[in-house]
């Protein structure tokens, strides 16, 4: 039974109650004629049509580009003052399961060893509200990593879409406790009585695909300079685009920017974190010259190892939660499950 009911006309009440109180409301809406995650502020932007927006919400704890420090170059040394984490309350609503999960996997590299407060209370800030899937495509792939269209991890509120188009609603978290007891004046108590639930699609399995044999297969060394890395991902270009839009992937660098003309003298500037790639070819250049992953094949079997070796092995999150959306963004069409699917078949 759900906890809770949820009129799709009380959508506006909510977003206004939200941003009153000086949140953010994030939810999938069309910018470019796609479906994207971003701040909206009335429910006549909300998209109904999505099955994922082109962007992963992980920009909301993890933005593109940031400044985490200043810094000043004196005669005395060179003086760096960290910058406060900022952020404010932020709702993301109509976040798909798969993505939900994933929050769950940049909180695990987030917090190991080091904890990066600039994505953790972020994070903390955050209420994700999932809803189901009533449509998939062909690039959806979330039950073969053992997920499903209905999964709450990483939910603090789950919701299932009505025929009407209104929502039954499932409190996951404390925090999704808490979120629906505040506004207690948008989600109702009681479900409609003819309240009918869409039927959820569920992506087949890839039947080929084992992740077992693949870790297993990954873990020894020696299939390292496997001739099956540069067969399968030769055609890479290396554009770094599977990784932006991937809500697991959490590289980045730390650039010091001179603030030369916009600061009060020629020796001040910003620390700043942004995203980076494995997929660049610079991304493991040494100051040397040297180059462990000097050739594409290399840094796209970093990224696959990253995702079905490194992370099983040293988390219980998912380093991929099949969204598909690295295989609907790829200029040259390379499949991740193509891949999976190869390796599987491997002795
Ligand atoms: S690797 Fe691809 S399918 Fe897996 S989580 Fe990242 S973008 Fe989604
Ligand atoms: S796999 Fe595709 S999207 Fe990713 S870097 Fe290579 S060409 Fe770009």
């Amino acid at each position: 039974m759900p906890d809770n009911f949820l009129k799709r006309r009380d959508i506006g009440k909510l977003i206004a109650s939200v941003r009153d109180a000086g949140g953010r409301f994030v939810a999938p809406a069309l910018a470019a004629r796609q479906a994207v995650y971003k701040d909206i502020s009335s429910a006549e932007e909300l998209d109904d049509d999505y099955i994922l927006p082109r962007n992963s919400y992980k920009e909301l704890v993890f933005p593109q580009t940031e400044v985490i420090a200043d810094f000043t170059i004196g005669k005395d040394g060179v003086g760096l003052k960290g910058r406060d984490v900022t952020g404010r309350d932020t709702v993301v609503f109509g976040a798909r399961p798969c993505e939900a999960a994933s929050l769950e996997s940049l909180r695990s590299v987030f917090t190991w060893g080091f904890i990066d407060e600039f994505c953790t209370k972020r994070e903390d800030r955050l209420v994700v509200i999932t809803i189901a899937c009533t449509k998939a495509d062909g690039a959806c792939f979330c039950t073969t990593v053992d997920l499903s269209p209905k999964s709450v991890t990483g939910s603090d509120v789950a919701l299932s879409e009505t025929d009407a188009g209104d929502y039954l609603v499932h409190s996951v978290s404390e925090k999704g406790k808490a979120f629906i007891a505040k506004h207690s004046d948008v989600f109702k108590a009681k479900p409609s009585a003819d309240a009918v639930v869409k039927p959820i699609i569920m992506p087949e399995r890839i039947k080929g695909v084992d992740l077992e044999k693949i870790k297993k297969f990954l873990s020894d060394t020696a299939h390292y300079e496997n001739p099956v890395w540069p067969e399968l991902t030769r055609k890479c270009i290396g554009c770094g685009a599977c990784t932006y839009v991937c809500p697991t992937c959490h590289c980045f660098d730390i650039t010091d920017e001179a603030t030369a003309y916009g600061g009060k003298t020629p020796f001040e500037g910003e620390r700043r974190k942004n995203w980076d790639a494995c997929q660049f070819d610079n991304f493991t250049l040494h100051a040397s010259g040297h180059n462990p992953r000097d050739t594409q094949f290399k840094r796209w079997r970093n990224r696959f190892m990253c995702k079905f070796n490194y992370y099983p092995k040293k988390f219980s999150s998912k380093g991929c939660v099949g969204c598909g959306r690295c295989i609907r963004v790829c200029p040259v069409r390379l499949d991740i499950t193509e891949v999976m699917e190869a390796i599987s078949k491997r002795p």
